[in-house]
């Protein structure tokens, strides 16, 4: 296995089924995306600063780690603002709102609420940008269809920039939203679709007797962690056990024993790394199975053999990573006027243009408690 945080979590899981695993790991600390650091009393997070428990594995990882107790919940979670004509907005929370707010013109708020009856059927709108063969619909294209333009830009791109930092036109709906995706196919509507689901999942979660995981927490909140988001990456560390993870190791090479006819023989890793134990282990040792959770980009810079051939992964899809720096600013509560609230805002690409605002948006970590 080569990766974390995935890597670690898949390795968390097999360990709990009683699988063997080695997690090789290029830096020299766990954690990949997830960063936090911490200096002169202030602590931050340089990648994930939060997460939501929206799907039930999440729920599950961190009640089976016991990190209930350690969950951070920030105390503005629904003040979310955008921009709108160069100053901060409040993105609204429910329906009314969104009625009172000056965010979305009249017509497009007639455009959302009538949107049942409006809404423009799935065709053949292809996005030049999302480059899958048979669903080329983008992000941007199948909201556009629903709600019109303005919301895509004011609410749906400033949503996708802060949770993948893409556009909307270079994400595919079926790959990026499967959930809104199968809501369209099954009910043409969204609304109609999330009004209808709501209720079957109301009726059967009161005939199973309330939340299935969780224990009662809110799926939509975002959280972090008392100590920050490393606070998850540590935890499933310990239990994987730091012999089973080999840092400062990276995977260079894999082959896989096997030839076209026969059923593999197990995979042979070949690694590079500053300590000659992992370099021997991953030597002498040949491993069932692999799985991959590094970037694309790294997977494609490693060498593939399968029976002594050269193997190429050409299924492997082009992926485009977008380049974000990342700029941390701290303050004395004394020396902030202001009220502190608001989860953080984040700048639509179009505002971005029209004010030549060159940020994609502001995490505000004060809502978080001090530790
Ligand atoms: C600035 C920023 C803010 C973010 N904010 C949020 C947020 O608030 N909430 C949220 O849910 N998500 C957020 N994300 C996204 C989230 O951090 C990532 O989706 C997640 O951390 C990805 O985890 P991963 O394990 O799949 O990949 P990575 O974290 O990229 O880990 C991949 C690992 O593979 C290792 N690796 C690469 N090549 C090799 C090799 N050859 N051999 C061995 N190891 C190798 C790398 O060193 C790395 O540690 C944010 C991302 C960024 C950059």
């Amino acid at each position: 296995m080569m990766g974390l945080c995935s890597g670690l979590v898949a390795a968390y899981r097999l360990r709990k089924s009683g699988v063997r695993v080695t997690v090789f790991e290029a830096e020299d600390r766990a954690g990949g995306k997830i960063r936090t650091n911490s200096d002169g009393g202030f602590l931050w997070d340089e990648g994930a600063n939060t997460m939501t428990e929206s799907a039930l594995e999440a729920s599950r990882l961190i009640d089976d780690l016991g990190l209930e107790d350690r969950l951070q919940y920030p105390n503005s979670q629904h003040k979310r603002y955008t921009v709108k004509d160069g100053a901060p907005a409040l993105i609204p929370s429910d329906p009314i709102a969104l009625m009172k707010s000056t965010l979305l013109s009249t017509k497009s708020k007639f455009k959302l609420f009538l949107e049942p009856f409006l809404y423009e059927k799935s065709s053949t709108r292809n996005s030049k940008k999302v480059s899958d063969e048979h669903l080329r619909e983008s992000v941007g294209s199948f909201f556009e269809r629903h709600f019109g333009r303005e919301v895509v830009d004011y609410l749906i791109d400033p949503f996708v920039a802060g949770t993948s930092a893409g556009d909307p036109e270079s994400l595919s709906i079926r790959h990026a939203f499967p959930g809104l995706w199968n809501l369209e196919k099954k009910y043409g509507s969204l609304i109609v679709g999330a009004i209808l689901s709501k209720l079957t999942a109301k009726g059967d979660s009161s005939k199973k007797g309330g939340a299935s995981s969780g224990k009662g927490r809110s799926k939509r909140a975002s959280f972090s962690f008392h100590g920050g988001m490393q606070t998850l990456v540590d935890a499933l560390h310990k239990e994987v056990g730091d012999s089973n993870v080999k840092l400062g190791t990276q995977v260079l090479s894999l082959a896989c024993n096997c030839d076209e006819l026969s059923a593999s023989d197990g995979w042979s890793i070949f690694v590079d790394s500053k300590d000659a134990s992992s370099k021997e282990l991953a030597k002498n040792q040949s491993f069932d199975a692999v799985i991959m959770t590094a970037p694309l980009s790294n997977v494609q810079r490693m060498r593939f053999t399968k029976g002594g051939a050269p193997f190429v992964l050409d299924f492997l899809p082009k992926v485009d990573y977008l380049p974000l720096s990342l700029m941390v600013t701290a303050f004395k509560k004394e020396d902030v006027k202001r009220p502190l609230e608001g989860f953080g805002v984040l700048i639509p690409f179009k505002e971005q243009q029209k004010h030549g605002l060159k940020t994609l948006g502001r995490f505000l970590s004060f809502i978080l408690e001090p530790t």
